[in-house]
C-alpha cells in the first residue's frame, strides 16, 4: 500500500477520534476508532496523532509518504496561558509541528459536513447550501460554488449563538437569548422540567413522572411530543420556532439553494423538518427567498469525508489540477 497516492482524514467529536487512510477515489484504505479525550487540553491532539501513526504502522505505510492530512473538529475556543484560539486551528499547528512536510488542513465539523453534502449528494444541483447540524449543540457550515466558506477568521456560519430574543435564558457563551437556549438538544428537557414546574396543567400525567432533568435526553421529549404529551409538545414548537427565527436569516442574508438539516435532534422527529420549513417561510421576505429548499440531510457522520475532500483539493490545488471529476466519484 506504500506506494499508492493516501490521505489521512480525522474526525474528531466529544465521543470519539476517528482516523482514516483514504486514496483518492475517496475509497477508506484502513481506519482505527478510539475513544477522544478532553478538548480542554493537548491530550486530545497528542492522542489522534498516536491514532494515526498507529493506522499508520499497522498498514506499513510511512508518514512522510502520506500527501496530506485532513481534520475536522467541534468548532470549540480553547483558552490558552497568553491568547485563545479555536479548535480546528489548535490541531492544525500541532499535526503541522508533528509532519512539517506534509499538507495539513483542518476546519470545523460543521463546515467540513457542508462540503461533504456538497460533493455526495447534491454533486451537480445547487451552488450554494447551508448546512445545519441540530444535536446537543446547534452548528452550521457554508458551501459557496463547490468551496467552503470559513469566514475571513475561520469562525462563520455559528448560527447556534444567533439571538432570539424572548426567553431570556443565559447560554453557556456567556450571551444571553442564543439560540442555543431554545433548541440545543441538551437543552430541551431542561425546558420541559421549567415549563412542568410553570404551566402545572390540570390532571396532566407526565410520560416523566418520577425521573428528574439529568434521566431524560432530548431523544425523549421528541417522542413524548409525537406521541401527543401538551408540554413536550411545547418545547417542540418553542425549539422549532426558534430554529426558524435563525433560518429565516440564513435565507434573507445568504439566500442558498438549499438548507439541509442533519444532527441527532433531527433524527429523532420524522415532521421536524417539515414543520422547521414551513416556520421559517412565514418569516421570509421576498417570493424568490421561498426557492430555498430546506430538507433533511442524507448522510451521517460526514466529517470524515469532508475531512479527506479538504485536504484532497487543496493537494490537487497545490499541483494546479481541479478536482470536480475526481470527488463526484467519492462514494460515501
Ligand atoms: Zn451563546
Amino acid at each position: 500500500m506504500s506506494n499508492d497516492e493516501l490521505y489521512v482524514a480525522i474526525d474528531v467529536d466529544v465521543v470519539d477520534t476517528w482516523v482514516a487512510l483514504v486514496n483518492p477515489f475517496g475509497q477508506i484504505k484502513g481506519d482505527l476508532k478510539k475513544p477522544s479525550h478532553s478538548f480542554k487540553e493537548d491530550r486530545g491532539i497528542k492522542s489522534a496523532i498516536a491514532i494515526m501513526q498507529e493506522l499508520l504502522k499497522s498498514k506499513s505505510v510511512k508518514p512522510e509518504n502520506i500527501r496530506g492530512i485532513g481534520i475536522s473538529t467541534p468548532m470549540l475556543e480553547v483558552k490558552m496561558k497568553d491568547r485563545s484560539t479555536v479548535l480546528p486551528f489548535l490541531y492544525m499547528a500541532h499535526f503541522k509541528h508533528e509532519f512539517p512536510n506534509t499538507l495539513v488542513r483542518a476546519a470545523a465539523d460543521v463546515t467540513l459536513m457542508a462540503l461533504a453534502e456538497f460533493n455526495i449528494t447534491y454533486q451537480s444541483a445547487p451552488k450554494s447550501l447551508y448546512y445545519l447540524n441540530w444535536g446537543s449543540g446547534i452548528g452550521g457550515g457554508i458551501v459557496l460554488n463547490g468551496r467552503i466558506w470559513p469566514g475571513a477568521h475561520g469562525v462563520a456560519s455559528n448560527i447556534g449563538h444567533l439571538p432570539i430574543k424572548g426567553v431570556g435564558m443565559k447560554c453557556w457563551c456567556g450571551h444571553t437569548d442564543c439560540l442555543t437556549t431554545y433548541a440545543a438538544g441538551e437543552i430541551l428537557p431542561i425546558h420541559y422540567f421549567k415549563m412542568l414546574e410553570s404551566m402545572k396543567p390540570k390532571n396532566y400525567k407526565s410520560p416523566f413522572e418520577g425521573k428528574s432533568q439529568k434521566d431524560v435526553t432530548f431523544i425523549d421529549i421528541m417522542k413524548a411530543s409525537a406521541a401527543g404529551d401538551v408540554i413536550a409538545t411545547k418545547v417542540f414548537d418553542m425549539a422549532t420556532t426558534a430554529m426558524a427565527k435563525a433560518l429565516s436569516i440564513v435565507v434573507n442574508l445568504f439566500n442558498p439553494e438549499l438548507i439541509l438539516i442533519g444532527g441527532a435532534v433531527a433524527g429523532a422527529s420524522s415532521d421536524l423538518v417539515n414543520m422547521v420549513s414551513q416556520k421559517t417561510k412565514t418569516d421570509l421576505m421576498f417570493p424568490e427567498t421561498h426557492k430555498t429548499a430546506i430538507v433533511p440531510s442524507k448522510i451521517h457522520r460526514a466529517g470524515l469525508l469532508g475531512a479527506y475532500q479538504f485536504v484532497f483539493a487543496n493537494a490537487k490545488a497545490q499541483q494546479g489540477k481541479k478536482v470536480g471529476k475526481a470527488l463526484k466519484a467519492v462514494k460515501k
